[in-house]
């Protein structure tokens, strides 16, 4: 999945390469020695993963950080109106999946398991799995109910590393250089991958998070009429007496003027 598989020393001066021929990093003064942090990048897998999964959720990011010393923080906002889900709706599944990722994308990349409470406490996940606990009781979990969420929250989160792991990885590079992130910091990077029109239609019902597409028409005479780009591709005709007519697009714009 992730690029960051067995990160080690020894592996550190390429991946620092292959950070500086992505544009991710500046070029390093000849002079300078790399020093790649493979405890730091960890941290910055680790919160990636909980990004990403919020965004699965069409969370909007309200920071993601990562410290010197190897914590980190991803903080989120759920999204308005969807209620209390049942413990066995996608819904919860997908919550709980985003309270355990972190330390699963990183034991994917670097090769532990992960499946105690004991192995979270151990990979920096003690908070993480405290959550889920925490939202299971809120989610009104029988014992058994609570193992069988915790199961399909694993699932969830193997299949998020699986398919978002392009995303996990470039968030994680952006975060490693700038060791924290806004919203649109997280989805800047997430553009640059090729899992960006999945990833991203999560976040679309949510008119808050969506990047305006800048138009290279703004405003055009055409045979006596102006046409004025409104966003959204359509497009308001201005007759010469001044009347107005709204076109879902400039295609219909312009043939409405031909045949008038
Ligand atoms: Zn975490």
């Amino acid at each position: 999945m992730s690029r960051y598989v067995g990160v080690t020393k020894a592996r550190s001066d390429q991946l620092l390469r292959d950070m500086v021929q992505r544009g991710v990093l500046e070029p390093l003064a000849p002079t300078s020695v790399p020093c790649f942090s493979p405890m730091i990048m960890e941290a910055c897998v680790h919160e990636a993963a909980h990004a990403v999964s919020m965004l699965t959720l069409g969370m909007r990011i309200t920071s993601v950080t990562v410290s010197d010393t190897g914590s980190g923080l991803c903080k989120g906002e759920p999204r308005t109106g969807q209620g209390v889900p049942k413990p066995w709706e996608p819904l919860a599944i997908g919550h709980c999946a985003s309270d355990l990722i972190g330390c699963i994308a990183v034991g994917y990349a670097c090769g532990f398991r992960v499946e105690t409470d004991d192995d979270f406490c151990g990979h920096g996940g003690g908070t993480d799995i405290a959550n889920f606990h925490r939202r299971a009781a809120v989610l009104d979990c029988t014992p058994n109910q609570e193992a069988a969420l915790r199961q399909a929250a694993f699932t969830r989160a193997r299949e998020i590393c699986n398919e978002y792991g392009e995303a996990i990885d470039a968030i994680a590079d952006d975060l490693y250089v700038h060791h924290e992130l806004g919203h649109d910091g997280v989805i800047r990077a997430v553009r640059r991958t090729t899992c960006a029109g999945h990833l991203l239609a999560a976040q679309m019902p949510t008119v808050a998070h969506r990047v305006p597409t800048p138009s290279p028409l703004k405003s055009v005479e055409l045979w006596g009429h102006r046409l004025k780009d409104i966003g959204g591709g359509q497009v308001i005709v201005i007759d010469p007496q001044g009347r107005r007519s709204l076109c879902d697009n400039i295609y219909a714009a312009v043939y409405g003027i031909e045949v008038r």
